[in-house]
C-alpha cells in the first residue's frame, strides 16, 4: 500500500508528487507520455521556461524527483481504478495491480480537433488554440479564426484587439454569431467553407469555393473530453466548462469522491501549464494533509458550505 498514486505524469501531476515527495510521502506517478502541448516546439508564459520546448521543462521536473528516493515514475497507462479512501486499487496497461490511500487526478483532457484535413498535422505548430500561449509569435500578421465551439467569437475579438489588425473569422456553416459586432470590431468575416489547411511556416487555408487564403496561424478553441479516463471510471462530480466538462474541485483540488485529488487542465475550464503547476501543488499538499488528518478535508468543505 503506497500513499499517493498521481495519474498522469506532466505539469500537474509531478507538481503534486513533489510536495508528497518532500514529505518522504510513497508516491507512484504513472505517465502515458503524452502531455498536451507535445505538438508545440515551445511553451510561452512559463516564467523562467518562457519559449522552452515542453518535454525540455518535463525533462527537469523529473530530475527534480529523481532526488526523491520515495518517489517512483513509471510509463504506464492507468486503465481501471477500484475501491475507496485508505485502499483504492489502480490496475495499468502493463504493470501489476497498485494499491494506494490517495489518488491524485492529472491525466488531462482530450482535444476533439475539427474535422478539417491537415489541421491534426498542424496543431500546435501553426492551428494554434490560445493567444496567450502563441498569440505574441504571430502578432501583427495575418490570422484567422475557424468557427469550431462557442469561443470562436471572443477568440476572434481578443486576436483583433491586441494581436493583430488582420483577423478573419472562418464561418464554417456555424449560425448564430454576430456578425455585425464582429464587423465593427474590425474582424472580416468569410461564409466560405474550409475544406483543408496545410504548409510549414505559415498556413494556406483552402476552401471549397474561391482562392486560397494564406495566414500566420488559424486560432480553433477545441472541445475537449473526458469520456473513458480515470476521472470517468471514478465518477467524480464534473462542471460544464464552455469548452467541455471539468472535474469540480474545493480549495485544495479535493474531488467529491474521499480520498481523490484532481489537479491541472482536467480540473479547470482554463488551461495553463501555470495553473497546472500551482494546482498541481495544491493536489499534492491537500493530499498530504488528508494522509495526517483525515478531518482536514471535511472540516474544510464545512466550512466552506
Ligand atoms: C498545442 C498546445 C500548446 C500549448 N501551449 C502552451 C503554452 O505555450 N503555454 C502554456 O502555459 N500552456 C500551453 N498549453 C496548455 C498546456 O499544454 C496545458 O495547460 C498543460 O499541458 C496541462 O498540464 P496537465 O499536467 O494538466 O496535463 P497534460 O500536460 O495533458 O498531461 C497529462 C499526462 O497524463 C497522461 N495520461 C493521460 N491518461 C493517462 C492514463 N490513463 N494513465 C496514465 N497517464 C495518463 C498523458 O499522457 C500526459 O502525459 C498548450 C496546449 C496545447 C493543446
Amino acid at each position: 500500500m503506497i500513499d499517493a498514486i498521481v495519474i498522469g505524469g506532466a505539469f500537474a501531476g509531478l507538481s503534486a508528487a513533489l510536495q508528497l515527495a518532500r514529505a518522504s510521502r510513497s508516491v507512484l506517478v504513472v505517465d502515458a507520455g503524452q502531455p498536451r502541448n507535445r505538438t508545440s516546439p515551445a511553451a510561452h508564459g512559463v516564467p523562467g521556461w518562457d519559449g522552452v520546448p515542453p518535454a525540455d521543462i518535463l525533462d527537469r521536473f523529473r530530475a527534480d524527483l529523481a532526488g526523491y528516493p520515495t518517489v517512483g515514475i513509471l510509463r504506464d497507462r492507468v486503465n481501471g481504478i477500484s475501491g475507496r479512501i485508505d485502499a483504492f486499487q489502480v490496475t495499468l496497461d502493463q504493470s501489476d495491480q497498485v494499491e494506494a490511500r490517495r489518488i491524485i487526478l492529472a491525466h488531462g483532457v482530450r482535444d476533439i480537433l475539427p474535422d478539417l484535413p491537415g489541421l491534426s498535422e498542424a496543431w500546435g505548430r501553426t492551428v494554434l488554440h490560445c493567444p496567450y500561449c502563441h498569440g505574441y509569435e504571430v502578432r501583427n500578421r495575418p490570422l484567422a479564426v475557424l468557427a469550431a465551439g462557442p469561443m470562436v467569437a471572443h477568440q476572434a475579438h481578443m486576436l483583433r484587439a491586441d494581436w493583430s489588425d488582420d483577423v478573419t473569422l472562418l464561418r464554417n456553416g456555424v449560425e448564430g454569431l454576430d456578425k455585425a459586432a464582429l464587423q465593427g470590431a474590425g474582424i472580416r468575416v468569410d461564409d466560405r467553407i474550409p475544406q483543408r489547411v496545410g504548409g510549414a511556416n505559415t498556413l494556406k487555408i483552402a476552401f471549397v469555393e474561391g482562392p486560397d487564403m494564406d495566414v500566420a496561424a488559424l486560432f480553433v478553441a477545441p472541445r475537449v473530453d473526458l469520456s473513458d479516463t480515470p476521472s470517468d471510471a471514478l465518477g467524480v462530480g464534473l462542471a460544464d466548462g464552455p469548452m467541455g466538462p471539468y472535474v469540480r474541485t474545493g480549495p485544495m483540488q479535493q474531488t467529491d469522491v474521499p480520498g481523490v485529488f484532481a489537479a491541472g487542465d482536467l480540473a479547470t475550464p482554463m488551461w495553463n501549464v501555470n495553473f497546472a503547476v500551482g494546482d498541481g501543488a495544491r493536489a499534492g499538499t491537500g493530499c498530504h494533509q488528508s494522509l495526517l488528518f483525515p478531518d482536514f478535508i471535511p472540516a474544510l468543505e464545512k466550512e466552506a458550505a
